[in-house]
């Protein structure tokens, strides 16, 4: 299972998956680069490359509970020097 190559700038969704179709150690908040809007897609794939099908997954506003810590990883070495995420 590879990670996700993602470009500066690009939009994330921030996900969760639902109760049920993990166990709760699972249940952490994944980073999801937002899919092109033209074609529904068939499965997204988090940066930490955890694929994930439509109706498996919750949408969130922001990180609630426990982070992806793959995912944050992966988001942190791409920011832009001198740049910090606002949480
Ligand atoms: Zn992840």
């Amino acid at each position: 299972m590879g990670s996700v190559v993602r470009e500066q700038g690009e939009a994330m969704m921030v996900v969760r998956l639902r109760r049920g179709v993990v166990g709760e150690t699972r249940r952490v908040c994944h980073l999801v680069p937002v899919p092109d809007v033209s074609e529904t897609p068939t499965e997204i794939t988090a940066l930490c490359g955890e694929r994930i099908l439509p109706g498996q997954a919750e949408l969130l506003s922001g990180f609630r509970g426990m982070p992806c810590e793959t995912c944050l990883a992966l988001s942190a070495r791409t920011l832009s020097p001198g740049l910090v995420h606002a949480s």
